[in-house]
């Protein structure tokens, strides 16, 4: 955990050209109000994430350095409903560029609320980012709000469709509040960070993006998986 204790804001960038010189990042991603912002403060111990919500910096990437240039890499949420097209455009092409093209990303955490799992949203963000061949794992957060029984029923299924969506993915139960499945996240995070140490087996410029043209879809368009209907959430999902 000191590792992530010892984090501090960095930067917040705009665009790829504007990021950090890293050996290794993870990034958060998830939908607007799904506990992105409290999950890192919690592992972080801090307030750290806030930073994310002052104004002028929801749409902007922001780093949060860890030393030795690694990060935890702090991405704009999805989903908004009320956003218009105009405004919406830039930051999907930044979270887009940076998900599909940042060598130094190990690995992608992405934050669902437990009663909002797996969206449709999220659904084409994890079939789009599958082709990286990066590591995924999902945080089911406010696992507080429902009880221990209907929690682990959710983890299963979300296992089970992990399994046929994105098979490198894990998940897991977390809350912020009761700062409950904080080891366990530390612990994947940690492990994918220390793959990237100089040095060590994973270190590297990282793996490039795809270049197979057929999947250079944007995320927000469907994935093949995606299509499939009467997903739970999908109704919020009307972006
Ligand atoms: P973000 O928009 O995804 O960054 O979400 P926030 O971290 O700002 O959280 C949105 C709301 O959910 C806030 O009111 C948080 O206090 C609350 N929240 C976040 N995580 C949890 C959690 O694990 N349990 C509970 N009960 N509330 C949470």
């Amino acid at each position: 955990m000191s590792l992530f204790r010892s984090a501090f804001f960095f930067k917040s960038v705009a665009s790829l050209a504007d990021a950090p010189a890293s050996v290794g990042e993870i990034a958060f991603v998830g939908r607007s109000n799904t506990g992105k912002s409290s999950a890192i403060n919690a592992l972080t111990g801090s307030q750290l994430a806030f930073v994310s919500k002052t104004p002028g910096r929801t749409r902007l990437i922001n780093y949060y350095a860890l030393g030795a240039e690694r990060f935890i890499v702090d991405l704009p949420g999805y989903g908004y409903a009320r956003v218009p097209d105009a405004t919406r455009a830039p930051w999907e092409k930044l979270l887009g560029g940076y998900l599909r093209m940042r060598a130094p990303l190990r690995g992608l955490a992405v934050v669902m609320d437990v009663r909002h799992a797996l969206t449709e949203l999220d659904q084409r963000m994890l079939g789009w980012f599958y082709p990286t061949g990066k590591p995924v794992h999902v945080l089911l957060t406010k696992a507080d709000k429902v009880s221990r029984e209907a929690a682990h029923k959710i983890l299963r299924r979300v296992e089970a469709e992990l399994a046929a969506l994105a098979p490198h993915a894990s998940v897991q139960l977390f809350s912020s509040p009761k700062r409950s499945g904080l080891e366990q996240a530390a612990a994947v995070f940690r492990a994918w960070l220390d793959a990237s140490a100089p040095g060590s087996p994973g270190a590297g410029p990282g793996r490039e993006p795809n270049e197979n043209p057929r999947q250079d879809r944007g995320w927000r368009n469907k994935s093949p998986r995606a299509k499939r209907g009467n997903q739970p959430g999908a109704k919020c999902l009307k972006v």
